[in-house]
């Protein structure tokens, strides 16, 4: 039974077709056998074991084949020996020969036809497979898929090419109805489940596509000029319209076959990207708020130097005005002495007024603005605004400038609060650790063509082993009092503008932080 299964072709449905063609060839062999062997009928009638060979290829597998090739053969033989075993002539050796000869070709041909039969078949059900695969993925996959048909608008497309139109959005202005026919001429071929979830039935239902589904005609027509240009890909944001009237921004990509003919199905593929672009932009808002409160604090932390700074003019406006009066009390008053106390006052009363135009500044959105700025004169002014600090932590501070530093195109203010965050950070490691020894050394260097440097070491702790890696991670802190963000906003804020903020430590000892400029950085406004 298993030899019979093996040689049978295991088919089911033609199980019963199988038996009934074996039983037929089986009693075609004996009927050939017995007129080969016991009539007289001279011919080559073993020749038509040839028929039984194509019966049986119908029932049979390659192994069949060559086992019933092998039978007829043996048969033919048989009856070859049993009528002319004695007398053998050369008709009827050559009526054998051919007989053999016929079996062996046909078995031959029959077996080549098997084998390709079998590999169509193997080839077939992979297709048939792969098809099922990219169905299953196509349906259950969580990205909005759509099959559509682009093959009548490449057709198209290809027409107005032939006419000499190389650019579609000068075309669609001429023409009017352009858009509308090109919309008219894609068909929706299948969307899948999560194309039917984020858009609703209505917009991702097979059919023609719906107008409204891609808002915006320049959106379209850059599809359209991708189509016309013979681009394999096209991504792009895009903004469509679901059912309900929301309108959503999606990630769009169609990937364009290579073959023509394939243009009858396009897959499209849209990802929602709508709640990301939203939380980007709070993102982004929220940082612009931090970056704020962190320039409050550091004006905060200027304060003390401010009112330091305008003591002194305040102080002399006052010992100016006391002047004034007794100059102005003398009989006869001396005049051009009251004069003078008054330029005085007027100029005291202007650098005062200077000082706080200066912090009040700091604070303005308004001056955001790149300028030509010479690090020589960023590090004197911040200095100024640092005095008072630096003055009452006993720290020293060496100023190494390196001659023809071109100036740098930035924010001064940014500059400016990167100089204060770490000039602080400084100080303040070297109080902690009650250093004996407090020197700041600032330096300015041109590290290459397009970028200029400062370094800001200190004589503190320097960096600890465990604090290295979170040096610049928002909120990470040491210090008690400490918000962890002045590092971080400050590399935030030099990288916006093409820049870099490394901290490591000295070999010498101390921290040593080095902030880098792009000298014309591309971007116009973090
Ligand atoms: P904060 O000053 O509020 O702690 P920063 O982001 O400015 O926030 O600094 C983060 C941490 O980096 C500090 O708490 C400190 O541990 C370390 N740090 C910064 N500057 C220095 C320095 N010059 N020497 C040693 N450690 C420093």
């Amino acid at each position: 039974m298993s030899i019979v299964s093996t040689l049978l072709r295991a088919r089911d449905a033609e199980g019963g077709h199988n038996v009934a063609f074996g039983l037929i060839a089986v009693a075609l062999a004996a009927a050939v056998f017995y007129v080969d062997t016991y009539t007289d009928i001279e011919g080559a009638i073993a020749v038509l074991y040839v028929v039984i060979m194509l019966l049986a290829a119908q029932a049979t597998t390659r192994v069949g084949l060559f086992v019933i090739a092998a039978a007829c053969a043996a048969l033919t033989l048989l009856s070859y020996a049993m009528t002319h075993g004695d007398d053998a002539d050369l008709q009827s050796t050559t009526r054998l020969i051919v007989a053999l000869a016929a079996l062996f070709v046909t078995t031959m041909l029959l077996v080549k036809t098997e084998t390709a039969r079998l590999t169509l078949l193997a080839i077939n059900s992979a297709l048939k497979e792969s098809e099922a695969r990219y169905r299953s993925i196509f349906d259950r996959t969580r990205v909005a898929l759509w099959e559509r048909d682009y093959s009548k608008l490449r057709s198209y497309l290809m027409d107005v090419r032939a006419q000499g139109v190389t650019d579609i959005k000068t075309h669609a202005r001429t023409n009017p109805t352009f858009v509308d026919h090109c919309i008219g001429l894609i068909k929706v071929v299948a969307a899948n489940e999560a194309a039917r979830e984020m858009l609703g039935p209505e917009s991702s239902a097979v059919g023609s596509l719906r107008r409204s589904f891609i808002t915006g005609q320049e959106r379209f027509l850059d599809v359209v000029q991708a189509i016309m240009d013979g681009e394999r890909v096209f991504e792009d944001m895009a903004e469509v319209r679901a059912d309900n009237g929301e309108d959503k921004l999606v990630l769009l990509s169609i990937a364009f076959p290579e073959d023509p003919a394939a243009f009858n199905r396009v897959v499209v593929s849209m990802v929602d990207i709508t709640q990301r672009e939203m939380a980007l932009k709070a993102l982004a808002e929220a940082q612009a708020e931090l970056t704020m409160a962190s320039r409050a604090a550091t004006v905060g932390a200027m304060s003390a130097s401010l009112a330091h700074e305008l003591n002194q003019p305040l102080g002399a406006i006052v010992v100016n005005s006391q002047t004034l009066l007794r100059w102005l009390d003398r009989d006869p008053p001396d005049l051009a002495a009251v004069r003078r106390s008054a330029e005085r006052m007027i100029r005291d009363s202007q650098r005062a007024s200077d000082i706080i135009q200066n912090t009040r500044g700091l604070l303005s959105p308004s001056n955001n603005k790149l300028e030509s700025i010479s690090l020589d004169r960023l590090i004197d002014e911040t200095m100024a605004l640092m005095e008072h600090e630096l003055q009452r932590s006993g720290t020293t501070v060496h100023i190494e400038r390196k001659a023809h530093i071109p100036p740098v195109s930035a924010v001064k203010i940014e500059l400016q609060q990167v100089l204060i965050n770490l000039l602080t950070n400084a100080i303040q490691a070297m109080d902690e650790a009650r250093s004996p020894q407090r020197i700041i050394r600032i330096a300015t260097a041109r590290p290459d063509i397009d970028h200029v440097s400062i370094a800001v070491r200190d004589t503190g702790p320097g960096i600890t082993d465990d604090v290295k890696d979170k040096l610049f991670a928002p909120f990470f802190t040491t210090k008690a009092a400490g918000m962890g963000m002045g590092l971080s906003i400050c590399r935030t804020t030099l990288e916006a503008r093409g820049g870099k903020l490394d901290g490591t430590n000295h070999h010498d000892g101390g921290a040593i932080f080095e902030m880098s400029l792009l000298i014309k950085p591309e971007v116009e406004h973090a």
